[in-house]
C-alpha cells in the first residue's frame, strides 16, 4: 500500500511564539500558525483528516479563513459529498466542523476524545475554550445516526493507514500514520503544533496531560521512518519543506509523501 498525502492550507492565525509555548517564549517574536486539514489518496479510497472551521467560527473565534475548506479540497478534485471516512484528530474547533459538507461520511474518533468533550473537564473554561459546542453537539449527533466509528488505542482506518491515541494537548488525541512512497509518515496533527513543539521539547500551552504530549511526540516518532516523516499540526513550515503538488497549488497545498 502507497498513498499520496497531502497538507490542504485553509486558514492563518498571525500571534507571538509566547502564545505557543508553555510557560511563554523569552524571545517572544512573531510565530503564526497556519490551519490544515490533511488528505489520503490512494487505493481506490479517500480518506479526510479533520475538517476545519468554517466562515461563522472564523469570525467568533477572530481567525482567518485563507480557503474554504470545501474550495480547498475541489482544487484537490475531492467531492467533499461523497467522502466516506474523516479521521477527527480530537474534537477542537479548528479540527471538528464543517458538517454540513460531508453528509456522506463516518467520522473515526477515540473513545476518549468524546468522553472528554462530553464530561466534567468542559465545566471549566479554560479546559472547553478550543471546544465548540455545537461540533460537539454535532458529532454525538453523528453518533445517533450511526455515523461514528470509535477507536480505543490504535485502530485501523484502511490497510496502510491506522490510528493511534497520544492524549496530552486532549484527553483522545490521535495521530495518523500513512505508508507512503517514502516511507510511513505520521500527522501528528496537535501532538506537536509546531516543529519546535517536539524538537525543542517545549509543550504547546493548552494541554490537558503534559507527561502524556512529551510521550505523544515519543511515540509518533516511534510510528514514522525519521524525524522528517513526523508533521506537525500548525507549523507554516511545512509549506516550505515540502513542494505544492502543481504550479497551480503553491501556496495551498503541499504534498508529504
Ligand atoms: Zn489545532
Amino acid at each position: 500500500m502507497k498513498y499520496e498525502l497531502f497538507a490542504i492550507k485553509y486558514g492563518r492565525h498571525e500571534r507571538n511564539a509566547s502564545a505557543n509555548f508553555l510557560g511563554g517564549d523569552p524571545h517572544d517574536g512573531p510565530m503564526p500558525l497556519d490551519y490544515f486539514v490533511w488528505l489520503i489518496r490512494g487505493e481506490g479510497r479517500e480518506i479526510l483528516v479533520d475538517t476545519g472551521f468554517n466562515v461563522a467560527v472564523a469570525a467568533k473565534r477572530q481567525r482567518r479563513i485563507t480557503r474554504p475548506v470545501e474550495v480547498g479540497l475541489a482544487d484537490m478534485g475531492v467531492a467533499a459529498g461523497t467522502v466516506k471516512d474523516i479521521v477527527i484528530t480530537h474534537l477542537h474547533y479548528d479540527h471538528v466542523g464543517n458538517f454540513d459538507l460531508f453528509p456522506a461520511a463516518t467520522f473515526h474518533l477515540q473513545d476518549l476524545e468524546m468522553q472528554y468533550a462530553t464530561g466534567r473537564c468542559m465545566t471549566v473554561d479554560a479546559m472547553r475554550h478550543a471546544y465548540e459546542v455545537e461540533d460537539v453537539v454535532g458529532m454525538v449527533r453523528r453518533v445517533y445516526a450511526g455515523r461514528v466509528a470509535f477507536h480505543h488505542g490504535d485502530g485501523e482506518i484502511a490497510p496502510g493507514v491506522t490510528v493511534h491515541h497520544v492524549g496530552g494537548h486532549t484527553m483522545g488525541m490521535q495521530v495518523v500514520r500513512v505508508a507512503t512512497r517514502r516511507g510511513w509518515v505520521v500527522l501528528a496533527s496537535d501532538a506537536s503544533h509546531f516543529y519546535a513543539n517536539m524538537e525543542q521539547k517545549r509543550p504547546f500551552p493548552i494541554v490537558y496531560n503534559v507527561g502524556d504530549m512529551v510521550e505523544g511526540w515519543r511515540k509518533a516518532r516511534s510510528l514514522a521512518d525519521s524525524d522528517a516523516h513526523v508533521i506537525p499540526g500548525h507549523d507554516p513550515m511545512v509549506m516550505e519543506r515540502y513542494p505544492a503538488p502543481s504550479k497551480a497549488l503553491e501556496g495551498l497545498v503541499v504534498r508529504l509523501d
